[in-house]
């Protein structure tokens, strides 16, 4: 009977366009009886990688304790080491205009990376660093229980989602992560690069507001 409930479910997601759902139950043991800012102090110091040595600041994530909508990125870069806080550097300006476009303000959602800390030269996070770090990622989408996720960028993607494709291939599925249906469009980085790049973001973009608009009209 379960089975077949289960089944059912699947069933449906797959109708929605959802591809693949993940599930963290097995994952983490979350510590419920903490908010998002005491654990947010409790592990200002880590030091479980070697990332650890050359921070200024641990950018744990910031926003709404309850968000609608989780940002995920890969790591801080350099203003963001020194202020703590997530996307405050140029990347993190165009971010808050891209929400702004949308209609969603910066403190309605809640924003973070994989990695905690700084990795040196902005490179990307090694493997052994992200999965030690992606723990406190897991328990931030456990406890914050996000209903929408937006990657940002291919590393991001590859971390959470344990796959290895393309950004333009991760941008055409839709995911299912814990509670969260689960977008991925380009890394802000990715658009000042390159400016071609923001007409596909505005239709991800796009595409992600239909679906918040979706859940505040099932929660009003
Ligand atoms: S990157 Fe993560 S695991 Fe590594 S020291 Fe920073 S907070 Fe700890």
């Amino acid at each position: 009977m379960v089975l077949r409930s289960l089944q059912q479910y699947l069933e449906l997601m797959k109708l929605s366009g959802i591809n693949e759902i993940f599930s963290l139950k097995n994952d983490i043991q979350t510590d419920n009886s903490r908010t998002i800012e005491e654990l947010k102090e409790k592990y200002k110091n880590c030091r479980k990688c070697p990332l650890f040595k050359e921070r200024t600041n641990l950018v744990y994530g910031e926003g709404s304790s309850s968000p609608i909508l989780m940002l995920i990125g890969e790591g801080p870069g350099g203003e963001e080491d020194k202020t703590g806080k997530p996307f405050v550097g140029r990347a993190g300006q165009l971010l808050t205009k891209m929400l702004k476009a949308i209609n969603i303000e910066r403190d309605e959602v809640y924003i973070t990376n994989i990695v905690k800390c700084r990795p040196p030269q902005n490179r990307n996070p090694l493997p052994s660093e992200s999965e030690i770090c992606i723990k406190y990622l897991y328990e931030q989408i456990e406890l914050l229980n996000p209903r929408l996720i937006l990657l940002l960028g291919k590393v991001a993607s590859v971390n959470l989602l344990k796959k290895n494709l393309k950004i333009d291939e991760f941008r055409k599925e839709v995911f299912f992560f814990n509670n969260a249906k689960t977008f991925v469009t380009y890394h802000p980085s990715a658009l000042l690069r390159n400016e071609n790049l923001k007409k596909y973001a505005w239709d991800d973009l796009k595409k992600l507001r239909i679906e918040y608009d979706k859940i505040l009209a099932e929660e009003h």
